[in-house]
Parts: structure tokens; sequence; C-alpha cells
């Protein structure tokens, strides 16, 4: 049986609430031990991201409120300022077109 947060095999079950209702869940060792509100959250990333790469749009990592609100006790409207202010900095923007220069040049495409 399939863990139902990802592609491993399920070895533990537990009951957990999605939605209001507790029903019983298949978890591997690594989800086991998430909450569920993180999961669910990995889960809504993953179909978000996968939606947004069929149109050409590249995230690599998408950021949720959750990964302040772990380190920090916060509102999510702080927690959408802290990661806006965070991914929009010049030395993260910087950082990005210095590593698609440097990308574009391991694979020995020509720059326009
Ligand atoms: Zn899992």
């Amino acid at each position: 049986m399939e863990c139902k947060w990802c592609k491993n095999d399920a070895t533990i079950s537990d009951y957990r609430e999605i939605d209001g209702i507790t029903s019983k869940v298949h978890s591997c060792e690594s989800c086991f031990g998430l909450s569920t509100d993180f999961l669910l959250a990995r889960r809504d990333k993953e179909v978000l991201t996968s939606k947004l790469e069929i149109k050409g749009f590249v995230l690599g990592d998408v950021w949720h409120i959750s990964d302040v609100q772990q380190n920090y006790d916060c509102t999510d409207d702080e927690a959408k300022d802290i990661l806006n202010a965070a991914l929009t900095s010049d030395v993260v923007m910087q950082t990005i077109f210095e590593q698609i220069d440097s990308q574009a040049d391991h694979l020995k495409i020509k720059k326009k």
C-alpha cells in the first residue's frame, strides 16, 4: 500500500482529521511524524506547481507560510510579508540570474 502523502510504501496507520472528517490514514515512516496541516500544504504545493509547470512556469521550490511559521510565532499575513520580502530581495534575484548564467554556461548554451 502506498503512503497517502508520498510515493513511499505505507508502513504505519493513524487517524487524522482532514476537512473535518477523521479517518484512518496509511503513512510511510517519514510522513508519519509530520503534521496534517504540513502534509496537506505540501500536497497542495505539488498540485499547483505541476499545473504551472505545464504552462512554462518553473518554480523550483514553492514556499509556504508554514515555512516561516515553523520557526516564528506570527500571523498568516506577517508570514506572507516576510516570505514576499525574502523572495523578492535584491540578493535573491541577483543569485537566481547568476545561477541561470552558470547553468546555461555549464550546458554550453550561447547567450543572446
Ligand atoms: Zn510518505
